[in-house]
């Protein structure tokens, strides 16, 4: 007899999503966790950094207010009070995540754990040894930071995202390694909070995931707000000297920062977990798992970024649910088909579903309906004209199967598209939803019109 039916390894938002729905589906359900609950997350990634960048967005807000006929004076900006404010909202939410997994009646054992074999994990802590036999087991292990070879993160002066979180004094500069959606939302921030910024990327352009158009008004935009960004070239090394780090780049330009901030992506937590001995597969550091999120040795689950592919908390959490489901004997299959991304920048992105090139590797004949915010009264009324949404419609079906949005709260906009991407609503059942005015997700509203030549705050296009 199992002392429960699933015990989770991880407390992220993959794991603890999977452990309360298990327990909301009447499993007996544990969870092991070495740190805190909330994962990388809550305690030094989604949150911590949204936290930051609202007192970012604000200080921008504000110096730009007299353009609205707002005139301040001088505004002066303490980033050891927005670091405490940051800290406090990480402690609700982890408190708040604690006592749903009390309210849930989740055992919670703090420790390191391991797989000792098919429903036996191993958990060392600070009460010792102790086994937990489990019918099902689901690994959610999350990542950390990956590091760079040659280069040494001492996080004091070379540092990661996570120490760069807990900055207290802000440094006159920062040379950013990695400009992807890590390395572009800490450059926001730290921007806007008064560094000198440099990113430095390896492929030809910042946000290498995003269209090429998304990109390019995010670069234009760093620029004008002076960041120095140097794509297309690598970092041949890093070294501490005197008044700061030394950065060397493969075409020999060299840099003097205050700080270096290694984004550069994420390594799979897959080792030390007892998986190959159990027979668990594991392919370039991540665990191989199928559609119902289920690895090679039935019940053994994984999910969230040690899975690896898109590594966002909404998706560990889907997978959660996924593979909770599935442990219990509720068949349930994984669908990426609409996974929603948010990309923190000034301006904001919002993707989700195909792009038009994707659309079209795919073998879909498809049409892209554009429309600007400077063509829409709630944006100039905000004063964020820069940005546009571009959908894509396959041809075939009339529905919408992608869209990527560049401007003032993309991040929240692409919720109603996710939506529409997921139920494979057409065009006609977007035009036909009647949009509030003056508001703007008009914006995506004229796009689909867009889409058959029928916007109508649009010259250009016909029939
Ligand atoms: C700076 C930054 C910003 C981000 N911003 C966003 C964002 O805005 N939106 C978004 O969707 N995603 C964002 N992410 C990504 C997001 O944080 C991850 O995709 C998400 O946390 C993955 O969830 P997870 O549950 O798979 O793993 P994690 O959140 O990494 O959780 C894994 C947990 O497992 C525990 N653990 C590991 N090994 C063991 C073991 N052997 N025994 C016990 N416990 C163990 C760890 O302590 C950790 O608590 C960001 C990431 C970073 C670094």
């Amino acid at each position: 007899m199992s002392d429960y039916d699933v015990v989770v390894i991880g407390g992220g938002p993959g794991g603890y999503v999977a452990a309360i729905r298990g327990a909301q589906l009447g499993a007996r359900v544990c969870l092991v966790e070495k740190e805190r609950v909330g994962g990388t997350c809550l305690n030094r990634g989604c949150i911590p950094t949204k936290a930051l960048y609202t007192s970012a967005r604000l200080l921008a807000s504000i110096r730009e207010a007299h353009r609205l006929g707002v005139d301040t004076g001088h505004v002066s900006f303490d980033l050891a009070r927005a670091v405490s404010r940051k800290d406090a909202v990480v402690e609700k939410l982890v408190a708040g995540v604690e006592q749903l997994l009390r309210a849930n009646k989740v055992e919670v054992i703090r420790g390191f754990g391991r797989v000792e074999k098919r429903g036996t994990v191993r958990v060392e802590g600070g009460e010792g040894i102790q086994e937990v036999k489990a019918k099902s087991i689901i690994i959610a292990t999350g990542s950390d930071p990956a590091s760079l070879p040659g280069i040494e993160v001492d996080g004091h002066d070379v540092v990661t995202t996570t120490e760069a979180l807990a900055f207290t004094r802000l440094p006159e500069s920062l040379l950013i390694i990695g400009g992807g959606v890590a390395g572009c939302e800490f450059a926001t921030i730290f921007t806007a909070f008064g560094s000198r910024v440099i990113v430095v990327e390896y492929l030809p352009t910042l946000l290498p995931a995003e269209e090429g158009r998304v990109s390019r008004i995010v670069a234009k935009s760093f620029a004008e707000k002076g960041m120095e960004i140097h794509t297309g070239v690598a970092v041949d090394g890093v070294e501490t000297v005197q008044g700061g780090v030394k950065t060397t780049l493969s075409d020999g330009r060299q840099f003097v920062t205050e700080k270096v901030l290694v984004t550069i992506g994420r390594s799979y937590n897959s080792d030390r977990l007892g998986l190959e001995r159990a027979g668990v597969k594991i392919s370039e550091g991540r665990v191989a798992v199928n559609e119902r999120m289920e690895t090679n040795v039935k019940g053994i689950y994984a999910i969230g970024d040690v899975v690896g592919g898109v590594l966002l908390a909404h998706v560990a959490s889907k997978e959660g649910i996924v593979a909770v489901n599935n442990a219990l004997d509720r068949e349930m299959k994984m669908d990426y088909t609409a996974i929603p991304s948010a990309v923190f920048t000034d301006p904001e992105i919002g993707s989700v579903g195909m792009k038009e090139s994707e659309a079209k590797e795919r073998g879909m004949e498809v049409t892209v309906g554009r429309f600007p915010y400077g063509a829409n009264g709630k944006a100039l009324c905000m004063g964020e004209e820069n940005g546009f949404v571009e959908v894509v419609v396959d041809k075939a079906t009339d529905r919408v199967v992608g869209c990527s949005i560049v401007g003032a709260h993309a991040t929240d906009l692409i919720g109603e598209v996710a939506l529409a991407v997921k139920a494979g609503l057409t065009t006609a059942d977007i035009i036909e939803t009647v949009h509030a005015h003056p508001t703007l997700p008009e914006i995506f509203l004229e796009a689909v019109e867009d889409s058959h030549g029928l916007a109508i705050h649009k010259v250009g296009r016909r029939r």
